[in-house]
């Protein structure tokens, strides 16, 4: 067991112990884990949520973490990270990163209870007075998604992010009309090149329809060919895009550059890094102006700031990965970051429903297109772990029923060909 220190006459807190709150009160697997330490009253809760394979980082924290750090001291932030993430030799794995995410933010929020100030305040105060966020319009026909924008914008959003159906296909985040594309196989279809031109159709459509003062987003989400990708990013041009997100996969990256020679459309991208191998050249190369990375995917906020720092230093700003497969502490997590770093670009926002506000008491609250974090110590959330217990995640047997067991499903090209999610 380390030696507790003595600072100004109080000894610092011990972790006594870790557990983990696996809760859906959404239907999305979230999971939580909470660290009490050896003083009375004090604890915290970290997000750790890799929804697809949630039991995986939750036994990671239980089996492997939990034993690691019980008896450390819960004040050294850093220290227990770079413990953590050596731990296992082999790194930089998305369930290894959840795990030590949800250690890293427990000892957050810990260390702002400690002073009694929310974890912005322990990160050095704000840089603005709210978030600015974005969030998702979507139709099986453009009108419908216009519609749809509009909503949000007589709501206060001044950010939206546009997508639409394909006919007959299986389109990223928007609904589809019409008898399903036949293929080779019983699933759905998606095909590149038919998305690529509805998508321009709908930024033509939207910009006539919504003006030009509206900032619109569209995610690609790495289903395009690579060449294919440098196309619609370029076409996009006119339109005025705020960003373009995830034109490629993380296995064709060396493709930013061709779209940065081609064009000045911006471009968002990372929510599936996992690794600094990944962000650090395009950050360093200025191949990027939005890092998009899943905080807890990084391995939570202390890798999370630095990134931001670094970043910072190349003109990129951040746009944090914040949709409904994160925890409510996730959120106040991404909200946190982008008050105190002054390169906050944009924040991707997902609307909590009751059951997760009733989970998760002091859930960041959202007004005119602004999000704004509970103002009590730490991340200023309580989890009502009782009633958690009453969303637990869908039983391998309704899985089963669905071959997914969390994860998703297949996506297919005509001739049965599997492409990117
Ligand atoms: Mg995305």
């Amino acid at each position: 067991m380390a030696h507790a220190q003595v600072i100004r006459g109080v000894p610092s807190p011990t972790i006594r112990d870790i557990s983990v709150i696996a809760t859906a009160p959404a239907g999305l697997r979230l999971t939580v884990v909470k660290i009490t330490t050896d003083q009375d009253g004090l604890y915290g809760y970290g997000c750790g949520t890799f929804t697809q394979r949630a039991e995986l980082v939750n036994a990671a924290v239980e089996k492997y973490l939990r034993p690691f750090l019980i008896g450390k001291p819960a004040d050294r932030i850093e220290d227990i990270w770079q413990a953590c993430y050596n731990s296992s030799y082999w790194r930089n794995g998305p369930v290894l990163n959840n795990a030590i995410s949800g250690i890293d933010q427990a000892l957050w929020d810990i260390k702002a209870r400690q002073a009694g100030m929310p974890v912005y305040e322990v990160l050095g105060g704000k840089c603005r007075e709210a978030v600015d966020c974005y969030t998702h319009a979507e139709g099986a026909e453009i009108p419908e998604t216009i519609d749809h924008a509009r909503k949000f914008m007589e709501q206060g959003f001044r950010h939206v992010r546009v997508q639409v159906g394909v006919p007959g296909m299986e389109g990223y985040s928007a609904p589809h009309r019409g008898d399903r594309v036949a293929g080779l196989h019983a699933g759905p279809v998606f095909e590149p090149r038919p998305a690529a031109r509805r998508a321009l159709a709908l930024f033509e459509a939207a910009r006539k329809e919504l003006g030009w003062e509206v900032e619109l987003l569209h995610d690609m989400h790495e289903r395009y060919t690579p060449n294919l990708a440098v196309q619609l990013v370029k076409d996009a041009e006119p339109f005025k895009m705020f960003f373009m997100e995830d034109p490629l996969s993380p296995e064709q990256i060396d493709y930013f550059r061709q779209i940065r020679q081609q064009c000045s459309t911006p471009v968002a991208m990372g929510e599936l890094f996992n690794s600094p191998h990944e962000w650090t050249p395009l950050i360093r190369d200025r191949l990027i102006d939005y890092i998009r990375i899943h905080v807890s995917q990084a391995g939570g906020i202390t890798p999370c700031r630095k990134i931001a720092a670094f970043a910072e230093m190349f003109g990129v700003r951040t746009a944090w990965h914040g949709p409904g497969d994160v925890s409510p502490i996730g959120h106040a997590a991404n909200a946190t970051l982008d008050l105190v770093c002054p390169n906050f670009g944009i924040q991707e926002y997902s609307r909590f429903n009751n059951a997760l506000q009733e989970v998760f008491r002091g859930c960041p609250v959202l007004k005119n297109g602004y999000l704004y974090v509970n103002e009590a110590p730490g991340w200023g959330i309580e989890v009502d772990e009782k009633l958690a217990a009453k969303y637990p995640y869908s039983s391998f047997e309704e899985e089963e029923k669905r071959r997914l067991n969390g994860g998703w499903g297949e996506i297919r090209k005509r001739d049965g060909t599997v492409i990117n999610q």
